[in-house]
């Protein structure tokens, strides 16, 4: 069983980076206990379980957990073969309000993340939340001090993450075509913002690999709902809580829902989920293979049914987002 299903996880090639990611991508920021209390047995179990469900991109970074997810990700992933599975960690973001992008501190938090995930090389180095840094720093230190592990090939590939399109457009308009490798972008491609679409024409010119992340809006689209932490208004918090509710009266999960709306999206390469159990990780899987027809599902139509419920009780706070960054 598990090997058909390693065989069936549809996998698309990440821009020019020539990555082959899975479509289901394993966000391992839960992994630093950020949404619920976490045990190493337990992460290693998720872990394990994704990547013999054909899973191979796995995103992490020091500031999840204070470094706890990548060293949690690293013990996990020392039992598995290192060449066929593709990490992700960043650099720049430390902790909530700190942050370092200077090259002297990025060169050593590359050392640091090899480190604790138990490798000699990193397939992608992003800069952790740009808008929070100093954009012209981004472009004429963090960058040039990553293109130069690029070039000792400890890092292999270079990508940005932030919530505001303005602050990729900053970039990218300003360096040359190959600079940056990827982009992630969060919360801009789930049920109640889908705003990064329209953005996937300008990345595709810039010849940037693009990964959606957090299809859950980091918890707003789930039954359990988002942890405390969560940026959110509370108009976005309070129709996504009537959503999950609409949907459990349809005898439906909405993460469910939400996940299969957003890994089909054509453009995206992979969208990272954040799981640090067995049964999210299965239930993920699940979905991932039923919304690209691979496996059956039964239940299709009554999620039809909810997925309208949903999208009604979200209408009025479709594209709603808050302020982030300087
Ligand atoms: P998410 O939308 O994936 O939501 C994660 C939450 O949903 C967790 O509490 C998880 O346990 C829960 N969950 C997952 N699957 C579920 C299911 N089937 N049923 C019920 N609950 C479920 O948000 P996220 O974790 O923030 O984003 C995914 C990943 O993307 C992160 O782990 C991280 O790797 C990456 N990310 C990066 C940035 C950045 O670089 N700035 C920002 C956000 C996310």
């Amino acid at each position: 069983i598990v090997t058909v299903k390693t065989m069936l996880m549809p996998r698309r090639t990440l821009g020019g980076t020539g990555l082959k990611v899975s479509v289901l991508g394993f966000g391992a920021s839960p992994l630093g206990g950020v949404f619920h209390p976490v045990d190493e047995e337990s992460c290693t179990r998720a872990v394990h379980a994704a990547f013999h469900a054909g899973v191979n991109f796995f995103d992490t970074s020091p500031f999840y957990g204070a470094t706890k997810s990548e060293m949690m990700l690293g013990k996990a992933l020392a039992g598995l073969p290192r060449s066929e599975i593709i990490i992700s960690t960043k650099v720049g973001r430390y902790g909530q309000d700190h942050f370092d992008f200077s090259a002297e501190r990025v060169s050593a938090s590359v050392e640091e993340s090899l480190g604790r995930l138990q490798t000699n090389y990193i397939d992608l180095i992003q800069c952790h939340d740009i808008e929070f840094g100093d954009l012209d720093q981004v472009i004429n230190e963090t960058l040039p001090a990553l293109i130069k592990l690029r070039e000792k090939g400890v890092v292999r590939h270079i990508g940005i993450t932030g919530l505001p399109f303005s602050a990729f457009h900053y970039v990218l308009d300003r360096c040359p075509l190959g600079t940056v490798d990827v982009i992630l972008s969060y919360c801009h491609n789930c049920l109640n913002d889908d705003s990064l679409v329209m953005e996937l024409p300008y990345f595709e010119e810039k010849h940037v690999g693009v990964i959606n992340a957090s299809p859950l809006a980091m918890g707003l689209l789930t039954k359990q709902g988002p942890p405390d932490w969560h940026p959110a208004p509370l108009a976005l918090k309070e129709a996504a809580k009537a959503a999950a509710l609409k949907a459990e009266e349809c005898g439906v999960d909405i993460a469910k829902i939400a996940l299969a709306e957003a890994i089909k999206t054509p453009g995206i390469a992979t969208t990272l989920v954040g799981m640090a159990t067995f049964e999210v990780v299965t239930a993920n899987v699940t979905t991932t293979l039923q919304a690209f027809g691979l496996v059956p599902n039964d239940v299709q139509s009554q999620e039809e049914t909810a997925a309208l419920e949903v999208r009604d009780a979200l209408k009025g706070v479709m594209g709603m987002t808050w302020p982030s960054g300087r």
